[in-house]
């Protein structure tokens, strides 16, 4: 086998894809050529380095989706902690003083409380269903990332 030969049928040995008979011809001429021995040792040198990098790299990317997934989940849950900590805070401030200056006061007249409180269920009611619908969509979507 002539060194040009070798040459061609060195990566697909690094890959173990030479039938036994081309690996022994290939091994033979490596046992008495240097060349070709500097030339094998040195692709295997690069396909190692291929190999590791290939290893490094996929869990590098894995890690980034999975930290960027847990990081949008927690900036998330913070996000719906203070805004229902606020909007506690405020609907019973806002209870409060509406039941103690509006409906406790005698100054407005009945019509007018029933017409607010009217107002404020339906409010409430609709605040309600919106939220829910919400609640129900996120569980939704959390079950078509894990099908994914
Ligand atoms: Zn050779």
């Amino acid at each position: 086998m002539k060194c040009d030969e070798v040459r061609i049928l060195l990566s697909a040995l690094l890959d173990n894809e030479l039938t036994p008979e081309e690996k022994k011809n290939v091994a033979d001429h490596l046992a008495n050529c240097e060349d070709c021995r500097r030339e094998y040792a040195s692709l295997l040198k690069l396909k190692e380095v291929t190999d590791d990098m290939k290893y490094l790299d996929l869990p590098d990317r894995l890690w980034a989706g999975y930290w960027h997934g847990i990081y949008n989940r927690i900036e998330r849950g913070i996000g719906w902690v203070f805004l229902s900590l606020g909007a506690i805070i405020l609907l019973a401030f806002g209870a409060w003083r509406l039941l103690n200056d509006f409906f406790l006061s005698s100054r407005p007249p009945l019509i007018l409380k029933i017409g607010l409180g009217t107002l404020l269920f339906g409010m409430i009611v609709l605040l309600v269903s919106v939220l829910r619908e919400r609640f129900f969509s996120r569980a939704h979507d959390r079950y078509e990332e894990v099908e994914l």
